[in-house]
C-alpha cells in the first residue's frame, strides 16, 4: 500500500494542484510503482556471490523523501539491501569534504580521476590501461578506489565514516551486510586487478588491499530505499542536510556531484537515462537506483533484476514514470 507521511507542519504549504499540469508526488508515486512492478521480473539479478543471487526478485521499491520531511512510500521501502555502488556517491561526498579541507580538490582529487562518462563497462581494466591508470569519473569502480585512496590520507577508517554519515542523515544507525562484505572479499579479483594496475601506474597511495577493503566495505554498506532516499536529501539541498541544517558540503561540490551523477552515475548507460529519467542518478548492482530532483526531494527505486547495462529494470522504469508524471526533469 503507497503511503505518504507528512513532514514538518510549517513546510506543509503547498499551492494548490492544477489538475492539468503534473501530478502530486504521492500520486506520482502510486502510478510509477504500478507500472514499474509490471516489470519487475524482466532483467537478471547479479549473480557474482551469493547473497546476491538469491535475492527475491519480486523485491520492488520506490521511496520518495521531500526537503520536508515528507515520505511518499510504496513497497518493500523497510527491506535493507547492499547498496553496492551506490556507496561511491558518498565515498566522493567525504573525499571532497576532506580534500576541500586539505590541500584542495583539484590537487588531490580531479588530477588523479576525470568526470567524463567512461562508456565502458563499471569494472573495465581495458581503458585504465589505454589511459595511464587515470580513471574516467568516480562512479566507475577503478575511480571509486581513488576516491577511497583519498580519503585513506585522511581517515583512519573510512568505511566507519561513511556509516557514521548515513546514519546521521537519515537518523537511524547504519552497518554492513556481513553476508556481503564476506562474499565481496571472496571474490574481488577484477577490483584487485584494477587497484594493482592503478598502484603500477602511481595512481594509489596506500597499501592495496587497504584501499580494497575499503572499497569493499562501502560496497556492503546495508541501507533500505527509504534510509535512502532520506541520506540523500543533502544533494538536492545545496549540500545541506534539511534534517539538521549542517552544510555536509559546500554548495559548489554538492553541484559537482550531482554533475558527475548525471553524467556517469548509471554505468555506460549514462546517456539513456538522462533521456528517460531527466534526473542526477546513481544506481548499484543489487537493483537500487538514487536519484534528485534539486531543491525538492531524493528517491530511490529497488529492484533487484537488472539490464544488460547494470541498471535495475523496472528502478529505472520507475523513476522515469515518476519524473514524467510529476515533471521531475532537470531539463
Ligand atoms: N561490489 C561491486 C563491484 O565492485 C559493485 C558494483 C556495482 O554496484 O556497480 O564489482
Amino acid at each position: 500500500m503507497p503511503t505518504t507521511t507528512p513532514g514538518h507542519p510549517s513546510d506543509a504549504h503547498r499551492p494548490d494542484h492544477d489538475p492539468s499540469g503534473p501530478l502530486p508526488l504521492a500520486a506520482g508515486v502510486a502510478a510509477a510503482a504500478q507500472v514499474a512492478r509490471a516489470a519487475d521480473h524482466d532483467g537478471e539479478v547479479a549473480t557474482y556471490i551469493a547473497p546476491l543471487a538469491e535475492v527475491d526478485p519480486s523485491r520492488f521499491a520506490l521511496a520518495v523523501s521531500e526537503l520536508d520531511g515528507t515520505e511518499h512510500l510504496d513497497g518493500d521501502v523497510e527491506v535493507p539491501f547492499a547498496i553496492q555502488s551506490v556507496s561511491k556517491v558518498y565515498s566522493l561526498v567525504l573525499a571532497l569534504q576532506a580534500a576541500d579541507a586539505g590541500s584542495g580538490v583539484e590537487e588531490e582529487l580531479w588530477c588523479r580521476v576525470g568526470r567524463e562518462p567512461s562508456g565502458d563497462p563499471f569494472n573495465s581494466l581495458v581503458q585504465l590501461e589505454r589511459e595511464r591508470g587515470l580513471p574516467r569519473n568516480p562512479m566507475i569502480n577503478a575511480g571509486a578506489l581513488v576516491v577511497d585512496d583519498v580519503l585513506l590520507d585522511h581517515l583512519d577508517d573510512p568505511v566507519a565514516a561513511t556509516c557514521e554519515l548515513l546514519s546521521e542523515l537519515c537518523g537511524e544507525d547504519i552497518g554492513l551486510d556481513e553476508r556481503v562484505l564476506r562474499a565481496e572479499q571472496g571474490s574481488s579479483h577484477r577490483n584487485r586487478s584494477l587497484a594493482h594496475l592503478m598502484a603500477d601506474f602511481g595512481n594509489l597511495r596506500n597499501d592495496v588491499e587497504v584501499v580494497l577493503d575499503s572499497y569493499i566495505g562501502a560496497c556492503a554498506i546495508a541501507m533500505s530505499s527509504r534510509q535512502l532516499a532520506r541520506a540523500t536529501r543533502f544533494l538536492a539541498n545545496g549540500g545541506i542536510d534539511p534534517a539538521s541544517g549542517r552544510r555536509v558540503l559546500a554548495p559548489p561540490l554538492a553541484r559537482r556531484v550531482a554533475a558527475v551523477m548525471l553524467t556517469c552515475g548509471t554505468y555506460d548507460a549514462a546517456g539513456e537515462f538522462a533521456f528517460s529519467v531527466g534526473l542526477p542518478c546513481k544506481s548499484g548492482v543489487a537493483g537500487s537506483i538514487v536519484a534528485l530532483v534539486p531543491g525538492r526531494l531524493a528517491a530511490c527505486a529497488w529492484s533487484p533484476p537488472l539490464d544488460p547495462a547494470g541498471n535495475s529494470v523496472a528502478g529505472r522504469i520507475a523513476l522515469h514514470e515518476l519524473a514524467e508524471r510529476c515533471e521531475l526533469s532537470v531539463f
